[in-house]
């Protein structure tokens, strides 16, 4: 691996993909983690060798060392350096989407559409806004009070970033902070989920032989190890994943008080109003809810229908979910404690009154649970309450827009929610009423795709944003400097503190009010004129 050759950049050694992933224990060992098996059909995975924990202290120091020189490389070139990115991925299409199939068990297509082209998606966006969102900010100030001063804020690396992502979208996820963190100057600890080691080596090897040694480094291995690392002197946590984590997360960091970025579950709601184009809801909702097998984050997890519109959207719903697929439109559960999760919400929901109007059961060989409908009436069961993060649909009827609004900001998350209307106003005003960091009218789910769109939450959603620009608040920390060429041997406010002082400061505040009359300001002026001559005579 050599650096590229027109590199301006210091010279540093180049990136070592074999870092992290050196030394014992491997597959069959005690301290072995990962899912060895497809949840397709159980087939055998290939061998990943986990970091030992001893490794970390040492890994944290040389990105340490990396970082301020990958930060001292002209933003030009590091642009270019990423730039490259793109192509790795689009180049590796195939190949990523297979990983991802065998892995974590999702089709192929979902694989490209949602992972590949996003990503690409998002290297283009970063590398064209960058400099302009990384750009110094001059302040400006007042000559009269500030006299000969020059202010600018710049922002800059936040240092080094742990980086801990998911299964369930393990190549995008990890890639929409690492492009951004790379860019802004950043070097990265990168943890991927015990359950998706494969398709996380895939993301490192993205940036092999393009970066300097140590600037991205792959950790490899359970929860121990990303515990281990928020546990660290890093600079900055980025964590995606379950509200339990994340809850550990921000403890961890707070004892050292570090900033953290959360990006937890959701159990986003759909609206369906009596106006909806009901094939285009139907549709959306299907694909909204059972895309990934409904292990999104932002998955329909809840469907408020008006009553007058429920009975057609319901038989629609039910009729496209039994036209799907299985293995070709909706993949497998990716993990065994996947299905488990989502054979017992359905169960107690069905147990609850709760009606099964497809699917209902798990099917296959791998972990496959088949896509199901649900007519729902009561929120108060694990199904409308709890993430499932399963394909299943539950439907419950509401009188109107108030009770669906209601039902649906009586969660303790807060991700994404949609309504769906003709009435695009109508959505747009129903819409502010959601809590939700994402509303979407007549569509759900995607905008995740959009880098320059902020994806961020309420409540056990966590407060973490990814994609556009508001991302850089937790990537970079901002410097003020300040220059003064002013050579006057005292600034006005410096000691010694004299009733000439005084009688200026007065002076100044009347000036400033906003209640005083002009008479008041007018003596307030003289005042100060005369305060100031005596104030420099000291
Ligand atoms: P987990 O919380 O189980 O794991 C997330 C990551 O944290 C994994 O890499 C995991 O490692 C690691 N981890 C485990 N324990 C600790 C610890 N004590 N300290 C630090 N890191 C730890 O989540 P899942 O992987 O099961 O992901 C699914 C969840 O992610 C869902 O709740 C989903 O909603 C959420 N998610 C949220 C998104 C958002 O944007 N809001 C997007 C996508 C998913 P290991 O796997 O090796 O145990």
């Amino acid at each position: 691996m050599s650096q590229p050759a027109e590199s301006t950049m210091p010279s540093l050694e180049p990136l070592d993909v074999t870092r992290g992933s050196s030394g014992p224990p491997r597959a069959g060992s005690s301290q072995f983690p990962f899912a060895l098996k497809s949840p397709i059909d159980g087939a055998a995975l290939s061998d990943v060798v986990v970091t030992p924990l001893a490794s970390l202290e040492g890994m944290l120091s040389a990105a340490r060392e990396a970082q301020p020189l990958w930060a001292a490389v002209p933003l030009d070139e590091r642009i270019r350096i990423i730039g490259k990115v793109k192509s790795r991925i689009l180049d590796r299409a195939e190949e990523v989407a297979k990983c991802l199939n065998r892995e974590v068990g999702k089709p192929e297509e979902e694989a490209i559409l949602g992972e590949v082209l996003p990503t690409a998606d998002g290297v283009d966006y970063w590398c064209a806004h960058i400099e302009d969102l990384l750009e110094p900010e001059e302040l400006e100030l007042d000559g009269t009070s500030y006299p000969r001063k020059s202010g600018v804020t710049t922002r800059e690396a936040r240092g080094v970033v742990a980086l801990i992502s998911p299964w369930n979208l393990p190549v995008a996820l990890p890639l929409r902070t690492l492009v951004p963190a790379l860019l802004a100057g950043n070097a990265i600890l990168f943890k991927p989920s015990e359950v998706s080691p494969r398709s996380g080596q895939l993301v490192f090897e993205l940036f092999d032989g393009i970066l300097p040694k140590n600037v991205v480094q792959i950790i490899q291995g359970g929860g121990a190890l990303g515990a281990a690392l928020t546990a660290m002197d890093v600079d900055l946590v980025c964590f995606t994943g379950s509200v339990e984590t994340g809850k550990k997360v921000a403890l961890a960091c707070a004892l050292r008080l570090s900033p953290c970025s959360l990006e937890l579950g959701g159990k986003d709601a759909a609206i369906v109003l009596a106006d909806a184009n009901l094939e285009r809801a139907a549709n959306g909702v299907v694909w909204g809810a059972l895309m990934n097998a409904g292990q999104n984050c932002a998955g329909i997890e809840r469907v408020y229908v008006e009553a007058s519109i429920a009975p057609a959207f319901t038989a629609k719903v039910t009729e496209l979910v039994l036209g799907l697929r299985m293995g070709v439109d909706v993949g497998p559960l990716t993990t065994k404690m996947q299905q488990n999760i989502v054979v017992g919400h359905v169960s107690l929901a069905r147990s609850e009154g709760g009606r099964i109007l497809a699917g209902g059961q798990a099917v296959g060989r791998g972990y496959g649970y088949a896509p199901t409908v649900m007519a729902i009436e009561s929120d108060e069961t694990p199904l409308m309450k709890d993430e499932t993060f399963g394909p299943v649909i539950p439907i419950a009827v509401v009188a109107n827009a108030d009770e669906a609004i209601a039902r649906a900001n009586a969660t303790r998350y807060g991700l994404t929610a949609s309504v769906w209307t003709k009435n695009v106003k109508r959505g747009l005003e129903i819409g502010k009423k959601l809590r939700a960091g994402v509303v979407t009218v007549n569509n759900h789910s995607f905008t995740g795709a959009l880098p320059g769109a902020p994806w961020s939450g309420h409540g056990e959603t966590g407060y973490g944003i990814t994609n556009s620009p508001l991302a850089l608040d937790a990537l970079t920390r901002p410097r003020f400097t300040l220059v003064d060429r002013n050579s006057a041997t005292r600034e006005m406010w410096w000691y010694p503190y004299t009733p000439a002082l005084r009688t200026v400061a007065l002076s100044l505040a009347t000036l400033r009010s906003d209640s005083k009359g002009i008479v008041e300001k007018a003596r307030a002026l003289f005042r100060l004129v005369g305060g100031f001559m005596l104030r420099w005579r000291v």
